[in-house]
């Protein structure tokens, strides 16, 4: 099953307590499409300036993504600065410049509209929306947004939420959107907005899926090395519905299952700078971690310890 993803295409500067770096590659079509690309094919939709370098386009072909919707447009590509605290839940955006995206009208190539899965990654929501009027009926369409659309487009941010099947955001942002404190309060009053399925990420504390019936909670990899949490989100995002395309099943069993295969790709993603980690995974490597996952989580039941 297609997927087809819509987002930013970026340099990034990150300072982080364990080292800083200036202008890599970063973006979060750019994180979301490479650890998608383990699972599924990609059909990736984005904007770049002219200053963009074509061995990251390269990269880019290499993992097999499907490049044509990627458009080059006079101007500077997207930049977006950054640092992190020893609490490295949360980035503090230090500097946007849209650059080529303030132009940016997103036209989906013939060839993606009939893509199946839809990923509105963390961009302008009425570019979110003028992409869902281009693709065909797609079965299940996730989404993704931060704190500066949230306050600063927050009806057009609503409008695009109500035809949205999966809402992936971090627990900040929920708790904004919602304006709700309480994690789980929150994710009801998300869903009266739209979404069926809500993904809470809480960082070094793991995710929540909430939907009608239950409540699922994936806990993080407990990494003794974590190096630059960016992209950590949009990674989760493309291990979760590349996981989901491959399988071509939205059963609660399977989105349980990509859950933890969103959380092994954040995991991996943590652990350098940039998309270092995971440019060139093994499919053994995200195996055996998801593999860890279920022992890390595994408990028998507790049986008629009363009784006895
Ligand atoms: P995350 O996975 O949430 O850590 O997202 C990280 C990526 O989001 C970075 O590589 C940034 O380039 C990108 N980003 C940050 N701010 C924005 C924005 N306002 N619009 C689109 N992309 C952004």
């Amino acid at each position: 099953m297609s997927l087809l993803v819509v987002g930013s295409v970026a340099f990034d500067s990150v300072k982080t307590p364990f080292g800083e770096r200036e202008e890599i590659l970063g973006g979060s079509a750019t994180y979301f499409s490479t650890a998608a690309s383990y699972f599924t094919d990609v059909n990736l939709v984005a904007v770049v300036g002219e200053d963009f370098p074509e061995h990251d386009i390269n990269f880019l072909k290499s993992r097999g993504i499907n490049v044509e919707g990627l458009e080059r447009q006079s101007g500077k590509t997207f930049r977006w600065k950054g640092e992190y605290g020893f609490q490295l839940n949360e980035a503090n955006t230090l500097e946007t410049h849209l650059n080529v995206f303030e132009t940016f009208r997103p036209t989906i190539p013939q060839s993606y509209s009939n893509s199946e899965v839809v990923f509105l990654a963390n961009i302008d929501p009425e570019l979110q929306s003028e992409v869902l009027r281009q693709v065909n009926s797609p079965k299940i369409i996730a989404c993704d947004t931060m704190n500066f659309w949230i306050s600063g487009k927050r009806e057009s941010l609503l409008n695009t939420l109500k035809s949205v099947d999966v809402l992936i955001i971090n627990d900040g942002e929920a708790r904004q959107l919602a304006m709700e404190a309480n994690l789980v309060k929150a994710a009801g009053v998300i869903r009266s907005y739209g979404p069926k399925h809500v993904i809470v990420k809480r960082g070094e504390y793991g995710a929540l899926m909430f939907n009608s019936k239950s409540v699922f909670a994936a806990p993080a990899y407990p990494l003794e090395n974590v190096f630059d949490p960016t992209g950590a989100g949009d990674s989760f995002a493309g291990g979760f519905l590349g996981y989901l395309a491959s399988t071509r099943n939205f059963t609660e069993a399977s989105m349980r299952q990509a859950v933890i295969f969103g959380s092994v790709m954040a995991s991996f993603v943590v652990e350098d700078f940039s998309l270092n980690r995971i440019r060139a995974l093994d499919y053994e490597e995200i195996l055996n971690r998801y593999r860890e996952f279920k022992r890390l989580t595994h408990f028998e039941d507790a049986g008629d310890i009363f009784n006895r």
